[in-house]
């Protein structure tokens, strides 16, 4: 059998060959750019990520705004810490979930005047990171142009992020990203009949 001084040798030479090999990906990933994160699919854990990343750059003392295409029927935590935040300018569309509404009339309009205020960020030099929140479901429903919408995304300042959430993120969205997550839904607490809970679901 092998000795334990055996053991932690091979596991010394093992981590040395994963240093090295981590080290050379470090060394080769030299490039500055601002990115486009997409955080889509049908599982827990988009909206509350990206705003894990804008509580990272306000941390850094980025300049961020944050435009919400569906506001939900309960207040977000998220609305309350960073609405106030000198560095952060939030906005939310002013209708419930389109499911609500059931007016496709009222749907498009609110989506198009929320979208000029995500326009006016992604033209913004002085802004740092754009969190573009619940986005997807305006390209899924058609409400806005998604040639207008993928212009203006690619036409933003060279150093400007953008963190984009929402299920069934559109192909193109996809093809323009940089990075791109899909969330998998394996299990979630609703459908064991456990109502939203504050803290973890808004
Ligand atoms: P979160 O904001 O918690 O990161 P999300 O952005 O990934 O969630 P959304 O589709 O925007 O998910 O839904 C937001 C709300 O719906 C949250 O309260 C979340 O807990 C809940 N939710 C998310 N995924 C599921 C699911 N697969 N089944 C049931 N409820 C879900
Ligand atoms: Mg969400």
């Amino acid at each position: 059998m092998e000795s334990s001084n055996e053991r932690n040798a091979r596991h010394k030479k093992a981590m040395q060959r994963k240093k090295e090999h981590v080290d050379q990906r470090i060394a080769a990933a030299t490039t500055d750019k601002g990115l486009v994160v997409v955080l889509t699919g049908n599982g827990k854990g988009k909206s509350s990520s990206a705003f894990g990343m804008l509580a990272r750059s306000v941390g850094h003392g980025l300049r961020c705004g944050v435009v919400q295409f569906i506001k939900g029927q309960w207040e977000c935590g998220e609305h309350l810490l960073f609405s106030q935040h000198p560095q952060v300018e939030f906005h939310v569309m002013n209708t419930g979930f389109t499911w609500e509404t059931q007016d496709r009339d009222a749907d498009i309009s609110a989506a198009v005047s929320t979208w000029e205020h995500a326009e006016a960020l992604l033209q913004n030099a002085n802004v740092d990171v754009v969190l573009l929140d619940e986005l997807t479901y305006m390209l899924t429903y058609g409400y806005l142009d998604a040639d207008r919408v993928i212009r203006v995304l690619s036409e933003r300042p060279a150093h400007q992020h953008v963190i984009i959430t929402g299920r069934n993120a559109n192909d193109r969205l996809i093809e323009l990203a940089d990075t791109v997550s899909d969330v998998t839904d394996i299990k979630h607490a609703f459908n064991a009949g456990v109502r939203v809970q504050k803290g973890i679901d808004y």
